[in-house]
């Protein structure tokens, strides 16, 4: 079975998430805890949610995946943002227990100029006051393309963050294909090769999810510009054997390509069309 799904509108409330994805063929989806470029969230509503894992439940979901918003950033050189990026990221994973058992996904940040080392410290500094063994939900890093002061772009770095947690178990990897490809991983010529080098630096058992988007821009350009699925640099064949990859095939994929709800539902249909269980 494919798990896969896109990235959805939250203005709504849960349900109506879940029937935005049932609409699209989706068995799985993403959205924002809130306005990507700013603060304020939604209140939970109660009924909202319970009628939403009723539908997920009924209809075989995987676990989602939440995108906490772009501007958080753990490792900005400002100590408002720094204390802003805390803010957010602890009321998102109290939220997250609403709906127990999931993804929550971050950039891990920019240096803005102050090194990759103290980029990763503060990182991982900020998980380990916020993270608890109690909650449920996994955070996952997600691998960027190394656009700008960008942290995360090599395996090693997540890894370096991963190390320095506490509370491992707590902590996952979201591979973009979008970013690992600009950043300079050759997933379209030696899918087996990355899969390797990341089994080896992070850790296979830490991929939880993928986000699934073909690139505008050519191999290793640094930059993050996603494309519809089998438009971009990556192509149609390579993102098939992605998703048909056995070391892959069994995690949730979401697309993230520039698209309205009839584009990934056509993308779905394809993928589906051409996945072998
Ligand atoms: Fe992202
Ligand atoms: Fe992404
Ligand atoms: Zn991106």
């Amino acid at each position: 079975m494919l798990y896969i799904g896109s990235h959805l509108s939250s203005s709504k409330g849960f349900v109506s998430i879940a029937k935005d994805a049932l609409d699209i063929g989706a068995n799985t989806f993403q959205f924002f805890t809130r306005n990507p470029q700013g603060f304020k969230a939604k209140d939970i509503d109660p009924s909202d949610v319970q009628k939403f894992l009723k539908i997920t439940q009924n209809n075989h979901f995987q676990k989602f995946v939440a995108h906490a918003p772009y501007t958080l950033n753990p490792c900005s050189d400002k100590p408002e943002t720094r204390e802003f990026a805390e803010l957010v990221f602890q009321d998102d994973l109290k939220r997250m227990e609403y709906v127990p058992y999931n993804y929550y996904n971050f950039h891990p940040g920019s240096h803005v100029g102050q090194g990759i080392e103290t980029g990763i410290e503060m990182i991982a500094k900020l998980l380990n006051r916020i993270l608890t063994p109690e909650q449920s939900t996994i955070v996952l890093l997600e691998t960027m393309s190394g656009k700008g002061s960008e942290v995360g772009s090599e395996f090693k770095e997540l890894s370096t963050i991963i190390d320095k947690t506490y509370l491992k178990d707590k902590i996952g990897v979201c591979m973009d294909t979008c970013h690992v490809y600009s950043s300079g991983y050759d997933i379209v010529h030696n899918l087996d090769g990355v899969l390797e080098e990341f089994d080896r630096t992070i850790g296979l058992e830490k991929l939880k999810a993928v986000h699934l988007n073909d690139s505008k821009t050519e191999f290793a350009s640094k930059k993050d510009r996603h494309e519809k699925i089998g438009h971009g640099s990556i192509g149609l064949d390579a993102i098939i054997r992605f998703i048909n990859h056995p070391k892959l095939k069994h995690l949730p994929f979401i697309l993230e390509t520039p698209n309205d709800l009839k584009g990934w539902a056509d993308e779905i249909r394809i993928l589906k069309e051409n996945f072998n269980d």
